[in-house]
């Protein structure tokens, strides 16, 4: 299935431009001429990478950025006609991936993109070197039977948020996108809402979590989705007060 691209750009030619050229390039491309826009393109069509120039009108690209990163993981591109050290700074810092200063060649803007898709795409591979049973805190996880203890007795656990939970121990560090995680533990072809991976999230912490407000091992990582860590050494154990100089 081709990728969507989101094109948001007030210059007619330039638009236009940028759509015939990423359709040749094989991507779907939809489009937006202002920043209103843009926001209800980028809901309703739900884009695998988002074109996005700095200056629109209605609601500047840094605004409609900053909204998007709010709602979404998408990867964002900013096109700017300014080449100031400044946009770059508030750019990435409102959670743009990548810069592309105009004028640009559709060669490297395209170059660009098709690096963006790649480091989404690339899960690093699983950890294949996890005991058949993980401990975390007061629970253990029993990989090799698809069980879930607690204080060595059984928990009751739906099978997706158990294959969920090994997902996400096999990819310690790593953060995902909801729709990663639908599409990796879920399946491509399910067509439920990112919805029911908070849900599921929200089941874990419950059982795995001494407090589920303040997450130990399964963290939100703001404007992309989750990550599992091991709490570290230092965290779980009291620090050793240092031995008193002489
Ligand atoms: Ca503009």
């Amino acid at each position: 299935m081709a990728r969507t691209i989101l094109v948001v750009e007030d210059e007619t030619t330039l638009r236009e431009t940028l759509v015939d050229a990423l359709e040749v390039e094989g991507f779907r491309v939809v489009s937006a001429a202002d920043g209103r826009a843009a926001l209800a393109r980028f809901r309703a069509e739900q884009p695998d990478l988002v074109l996005l120039d700095l200056m629109l009108p209605e609601l500047s690209g840094i605004e409609v950025c900053r909204i998007i990163r709010a709602e979404s993981g998408v990867p964002i591109v900013m096109l700017t006609a300014k080449d100031s050290e400044l946009d770059k700074v508030v750019g990435l810092e409102l959670g743009a991936d990548d810069y592309v200063t105009k004028p640009f060649s559709i060669r490297e803007l395209s170059a660009r993109i098709r690096a963006l898709f790649r480091r989404s795409e690339q899960i690093a591979a699983p950890d294949t070197t996890l005991p058949s049973l993980v401990e975390l805190g007061r629970v253990q996880v029993d990989l090799a039977g698809h069980r879930l203890l607690r204080d060595g007795n059984p928990v009751a656990i739906k099978p997706k948020a158990f294959e969920l939970l090994a997902f996400l121990l096999r990819h310690p560090g790593q953060a995902f996108t909801r729709d990663q995680l639908l599409e990796h533990v879920w399946g491509y072809d399910y067509a439920g809402e990112t919805r029911t991976v908070d849900v599921h999230v929200h089941w874990l912490r419950s059982t795995l979590e001494d407090d589920a407000s303040s997450p130990q091992f399964i963290h939100t990582v703001r404007g992309v989705g989750y990550v599992f860590r091991r709490p570290t050494e230092v965290a779980t154990r009291r620090p050793r007060r240092a031995p008193p100089r002489r």
